[in-house]
C-alpha cells in the first residue's frame, strides 16, 4: 500500500481515506460493461468529494479516456495538471455568460453548447485565440434542464454548422442527459432515447459529423446497453456507489467503494441514566452508560439530517448518532463498553469490515449517496492509498473488479 499523505495509522481527528486500486478496479469493471464506448470519468465538484487531480490520473491510468467536470474552472484545473496526459479529452458543460471561453479553446476543452447565446461567446473567443473550439451540441431529449428544446434544435446545429463551416468550432458531440435512469422501466428513459435519436438524426442529415454521441450516466451504464452509445459518462459508479439502491447493490454491480470515512473517539466517558445529550436533549441516557465523543460534525459534511439515525462503527459494533449532531462533533451511546480514547469510529467504507456504508447514511438523513461523499468538507484530509503507476501493483491485474 502506498500512501501520498499522512499514513493511514497516523493520529487523526478525523480522515477520508480514498482507495485508488478500488477506483481503477471500478474503471476498469464499466469498461466491460461499456466495451463499445469509451468511459468518461465524471471528476467534478472534486470528484464527488474524493480529490480530483488523483482520481482523474487513476481512472486514466485505468483506461478512461474522456474528462466531465460542470464547471470550465474544474476543467482548466484538470488541464492545468501536468500528471495528466496533454492528450486526454477534458468536457465541461455547466457555462454562464461571460465564463472563460478563450481559455477553454486554448486549453482544448470540449464545451457544451445548450443554446444561442453560448454558440456566439465561444465562436467570438475562438475567433480571437485563432483557433476552432470543440463544441458539443447539448439537447434536452426529456430531462427538462439544461440543454436545447427540440423546437430550439434547427437553429442550433444549422448556427453552429454554419460556424464550423467558418472554421470557428468543431462540433466534436452531440449529447443528452437521462431523467430517471435510476429508475428502471420509467416510461421516460425509451422517450428520452426515442428523442435523442431523432435529434441526432436531423443534426447528421444536416451534416454534423459528431466524434462521439452519448447520453449515458452511471445508472444507465449498468442498466441500459442501448444507452451506451459511443461515450459513457460515469461518476458515482466510479467512486463504487451504487445510484440508487433499487437499482442494486454496489456489490451487484461489481463496484467497490472507493471512499473510507473515519475519525478518533475524542472522549469515552461514564454518564448516569437521564443524562441528556448533546443540543435540545433530544437523547436521554436509558440508564447508565458510556459515551463516545465522534469529532465530525455538519461543518465537515457529516448531514444533520442523520441525528439519532446515523451509524457509526466503533469495537465492532454499529452505534448510532444520539441526538443532535452538532458543527463539529456528535456522540455515540457505547452501551456501557470502554474503548480506549483515541479508537477508530468508522462512520462509513466498502462495507467489508461490518462498517456502515455511504448508501447507510443516506438512508439515515434521507437523501442519496452522492451527497454524502461530495459533502464531506474541505477540513477532513483526504487520504490517497494505492496511488500506483499504471496500476501495476499485486491484485490489481487484469479482471480485477469484473
Ligand atoms: C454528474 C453528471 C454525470 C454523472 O452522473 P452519475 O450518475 O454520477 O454517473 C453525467 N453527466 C452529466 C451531465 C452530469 O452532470
Amino acid at each position: 500500500m502506498r500512501e501520498t499523505a499522512t499514513a493511514p495509522t497516523a493520529p487523526l481527528r478525523a480522515r477520508a481515506e480514498i482507495d485508488l486500486a478500488a477506483l481503477r478496479a471500478n474503471a476498469r469493471t464499466l469498461r466491460a460493461l461499456a466495451p463499445g464506448a469509451a468511459l468518461m470519468a465524471v471528476v467534478k465538484s472534486d470528484a464527488y468529494g474524493h480529490g480530483a487531480l488523483r482520481c482523474a490520473r487513476a481512472a486514466v491510468e485505468a483506461g478512461a479516456s474522456w474528462l466531465g467536470t460542470a464547471t470550465p474552472e474544474e476543467a482548466l484545473a484538470l488541464r492545468a495538471d501536468a500528471g495528466l496526459p496533454a492528450d486526454v479529452r477534458i468536457m465541461c458543460w455547466l457555462w454562464t455568460p461571460g465564463g472563460p471561453w478563450r481559455e477553454a479553446v486554448e486549453a482544448d476543452l470540449d464545451v457544451s453548447v445548450s443554446g444561442m447565446w453560448a454558440l456566439r461567446e465561444v465562436s467570438e473567443a475562438a475567433g480571437e485565440a485563432g483557433r476552432p473550439a470543440r463544441v458539443q451540441l447539448k439537447a434536452d431529449t426529456g430531462l427538462g434542464r439544461n440543454g436545447c428544446q427540440p423546437a430550439d434544435w434547427p437553429e442550433l446545429v444549422r448556427e453552429a454548422l454554419r460556424a464550423e463551416a467558418a472554421g470557428l468550432v468543431r462540433i466534436t458531440g452531440l449529447w443528452s442527459h437521462f431523467a430517471c435512469a435510476d429508475e428502471p422501466g420509467h416510461p421516460s428513459i425509451a422517450a428520452q432515447l426515442t428523442r435523442f435519436h431523432e435529434m441526432l438524426g436531423y443534426a447528421e442529415e444536416q451534416g454534423v459529423r459528431p466524434e462521439v454521441r452519448h447520453i449515458a450516466n452511471s445508472p444507465a451504464t449498468l442498466t441500459l446497453p442501448e444507452a451506451h452509445f459511443d461515450l459513457v459518462r460515469t461518476g458515482i459508479a466510479l467512486y463504487g456507489l451504487s445510484p440508487s439502491p433499487e437499482l442494486g447493490s454496489a456489490t451487484d454491480f461489481g463496484l467497490r467503494p472507493v471512499m473510507t470515512l473515519s475519525a478518533s473517539l475524542a472522549l469515552v466517558k461514564r454518564v448516569p441514566g437521564g443524562h441528556g445529550v448533546s443540543y435540545g436533549h433530544h437523547y436521554v441516557t436509558p440508564g447508565e452508560t458510556t459515551l463516545g465523543l465522534v469529532p465530525v460534525g455538519y461543518a465537515d459534511g457529516i448531514p444533520r439530517h442523520a441525528s439519532g439515525t446515523g451509524p457509526v462503527l466503533v469495537g465492532g459494533k454499529w452505534r448510532t448518532a444520539a441526538g443532535r449532531i452538532a458543527m463539529d462533533q456528535f456522540v455515540v451511546d457505547l452501551g456501557g463498553d470502554e474503548p480506549e480514547v483515541g479508537s477508530e469510529a468508522v462512520l462509513f467504507g466498502p462495507g467489508d469490515r461490518g462498517e456502515p456504508t455511504a448508501e447507510d447514511w443516506a438512508q439515515a438523513a434521507g437523501t442519496i449517496a452522492y451527497e454524502i461523499v461530495t459533502r464531506i468538507g474541505t477540513r477532513v484530509p483526504r487520504v490517497h492509498v494505492n496511488e500506483g503507476p499504471s496500476g501495476q501493483e499485486p491484485g490489481d491485474g487484469p479482471g480485477t473488479g469484473d
